[in-house]
């Protein structure tokens, strides 16, 4: 029989989702399943019986994962796009964040101006933040 799937978890570590499988042999068997963009590296080292690559259950899985990923990414994972610029902080100290229609924003001054390379700017204070869209 197939292992069955019985938990997905969403670890701390972003993109990393722990599994429990329920093997007919009464035990359970934990996997961790690290994404990838939207691809999912799936492991072989610590697999078990049932779990191969290209199965039903693989293939059913790793949509169950991604589904699950996909969800997170729209709910609240914008904000990891948000980064500091290099030897900046303005986004760890909260002075830059993204606005509710996900523009970069200066707490203090609005929205910050596009500058090079994907950094934006405010042109009051100089507040400065990665963003990729
Ligand atoms: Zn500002």
């Amino acid at each position: 029989m197939d292992p069955l799937l019985s938990k997905i978890e969403a670890l701390a570590e972003p993109g990393c989702y722990l599994l429990t499988f329920a093997l007919d042999t009464g035990e359970d068997r934990e996997l961790v399943i690290r994404m990838r963009g939207d691809e999912p590296i799936v492991p072989a080292a610590n697999s078990f019986e049932g779990w191969t690559p290209g199965s039903r259950v693989v293939t059913a899985t790793v949509a169950a994962v991604r589904a699950l990923h996909q969800a997170r990414q729209g709910s609240g994972g914008a904000i990891q796009r948000l980064l500091d610029v290099e030897g900046g902080w303005d986004v760890g100290i909260g002075n830059v964040v993204l606005s509710a229609d996900g523009a970069p924003t200066c707490v203090g001054h609005g929205e910050l101006t596009a500058a090079e390379g994907g950094v934006f700017r405010c042109g009051e204070c100089g507040a400065a933040a990665r963003y990729a869209r």
